[in-house]
């Protein structure tokens, strides 16, 4: 255990200690292209109705695949009728002030509720060299995405980071952006596993991710690409392992 950087400004420097720190790469935002990322992976920009399973053999047929690997995210609840599956809405403000450093990224517990448990955080990671991404607002079964820069849950996230790093009101908070979506949280936690519902289903699930689908992503597509090969290898959709991490 160690004290905090003393490069970090804040008034909370001295009460905090680093449990473990880790070397991550902070343009991982740089090199992946989102937009390229939704163009390859959704080219007809099909919304899907109903149990996947019922759209089988037509999806194979319109795309020519072989497989369909289910990654929708919340969309599971519907296209897999999985009822686990629920939403935690929240949203992050993303740019990043000049000068900030590439390498303090903090996440700290910032709220303790009456039972014990943290409801609040203090997220500040840079991204790249134009995004610092300040979180995060966590709502359970929030389907709306509602929130403005001006909501008081918005202003109270800013109001807990610029707390403990004060050098962040320096940056103009009316220009900054606002990011919000649906995490894909699941009360039995990730789904990767191919459909065991008939043996010649050809549909393997990846979904649930919550709060952390980015940091899961490679060690769950590697488990999907097994998956896939195993059912393209057999002709059949393997023992429906279930992986749930
Ligand atoms: C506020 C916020 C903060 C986050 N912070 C982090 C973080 O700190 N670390 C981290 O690792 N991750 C983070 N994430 C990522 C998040 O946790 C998710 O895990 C991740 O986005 C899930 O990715 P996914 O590809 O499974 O689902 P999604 O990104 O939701 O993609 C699902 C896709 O399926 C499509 N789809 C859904 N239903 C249907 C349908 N019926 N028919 C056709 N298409 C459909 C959708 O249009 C979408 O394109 C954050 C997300 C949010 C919203």
């Amino acid at each position: 255990m160690k004290t905090l950087d003393e490069s970090v400004d804040s008034p909370f420097r001295d009460q905090l200690r680093v449990n473990y720190h880790c070397m991550a790469d902070a343009n991982g935002g740089k090199k992946v292209n989102s937009r390229v990322l939704a163009d390859l992976v959704d080219p007809k920009k099909q919304e899907i109705i109903g149990d996947l399973r019922l759209h089988e053999q037509e999806l194979l047929s319109d795309y020519h695949a072989d497989i369909i690997v289910n990654a929708s995210g919340i969309g599971a609840r519907e296209l897999a009728t999985d009822t686990q599956i629920f939403p935690v809405h929240g949203a992050v403000k993303i740019r990043r002030p000049e000068g900030y450093p590439a390498d303090h990224a903090f996440l700290l517990p910032a709220q303790m509720n009456h039972d014990g448990s943290v409801s609040k955080a203090v997220f500040i990671v840079p991204r790249n060299d134009h995004t610092l991404v300040i979180g995060s607002i966590t709502q359970r079964n929030n389907w709306q995405l509602n929130l403005a820069l001006d909501s008081p849950e918005v202003k109270a996230m800013w109001e807990r980071a610029t707390g403990f790093l004060p050098v962040l009101k320096d940056t103009d908070h009316e220009s900054q952006s606002l990011a919000q979506g649906l995490r894909p949280f699941s009360h039995l936690n990730v789904r990767v596993s191919a459909d065991s519902r008939v043996n010649t289903c050809r549909i393997v699930h990846k979904y649930g991710h919550g709060g952390s689908g980015w940091t899961l992503a490679v060690g769950c597509a590697r488990t999907c690409v097994r998956l896939v090969e195993e059912i393209l290898d057999t002709g059949r959709s393997a023992n429906a392992e279930v992986c749930r991490l």
